[in-house]
């Protein structure tokens, strides 16, 4: 059966002289692998070659077994994001989400409303002049996406004693395998941590004041995300260099 949906491809690897495999995130049917047969021809159903970043509708099949790649028969992709290459910075912002977007979702799982923001977060990276701009909003999606799978950090309490956050803690800790705070009374008993300032731990429980933050408090922000990803993917994430 034939399904319409609205796509922003995620990755695409050369299949053939004239195919290409793309890995498309579809706002309603979540993240899929397709093949798109014919696509480097000249003469296409798509538009051109898919690239990174192609935005716009799709029609695909999808297989009645699972595990296999969906045919992808349709992309219309009008010009959204090429903008996007002209400007290095906000590149590997977008690539950065991109690749933990990959990641994280799971195939075939639906997440409307990410999908909303990543295409909001593309548009503003790439409208926006100012570098932090770029890294508040960076913040901002990858915060979101750890609220959409369910890894959403617990910032107001220690996760082991429960105690309530206090601007009175000397050191704030944040365990990723506990995903949140640890209070000065239990931080010495865990190994896997990292530190954080509370200056920045407030600004993290506010994401509303990111877009109006300086550049070197979100660069430790993202130290700390970064900090995360890499203890939960069991790997630093390739684009995470750009940003350290
Ligand atoms: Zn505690």
């Amino acid at each position: 059966m034939q399904t319409k949906d609205l796509a922003i491809c995620l990755r695409t690897v050369n299949f053939s002289e004239t195919s290409q495999v793309v890995t498309l995130l579809t706002r309603e049917h979540g993240k899929i692998a397709a093949m798109a047969k014919g696509s480097r021809r000249a003469k296409s159903s798509f538009d051109g070659p898919i690239e990174i970043f192609s935005f716009g509708q799709v029609m695909f099949t999808l297989k009645e077994t699972g595990g296999q790649l969906a045919i992808l028969t349709d992309f219309q992709q009008p010009p959204r994001f090429r903008g996007l290459h002209a400007n290095l910075r906000a590149m590997n912002a977008a690539l950065f989400a991109t690749e933990l977007t990959e990641a994280f979702l799971e195939d075939h799982d639906p997440h409307s409303a990410l999908f909303d923001k990543f295409i909001k977060f593309l548009e503003t990276l790439q409208e926006a002049k100012d570098e932090s701009v770029m890294l508040a909003w960076l913040i901002l999606y990858q915060l979101r996406l750890l609220e959409e799978i369910g890894l959403e950090p617990l910032l107001d309490t220690c996760v082991n004693c429960s105690a309530p956050f206090s601007s009175g803690w000397k050191k704030v800790y944040f365990s990723s395998h506990s995903n949140g705070l640890l209070c000065p009374s239990c931080e010495t008993a865990f190994v896997e941590k990292h530190a954080i300032s509370a200056p920045h731990l407030a600004i993290l429980q506010n994401p509303a004041k990111l877009p109006k933050t300086d550049r070197k408090k979100l660069h430790e922000i993202e130290q700390l995300l970064i900090y995360h990803f890499t203890e939960l993917l069991g790997k630093p994430p390739r684009m995470a260099k750009y940003f350290t």
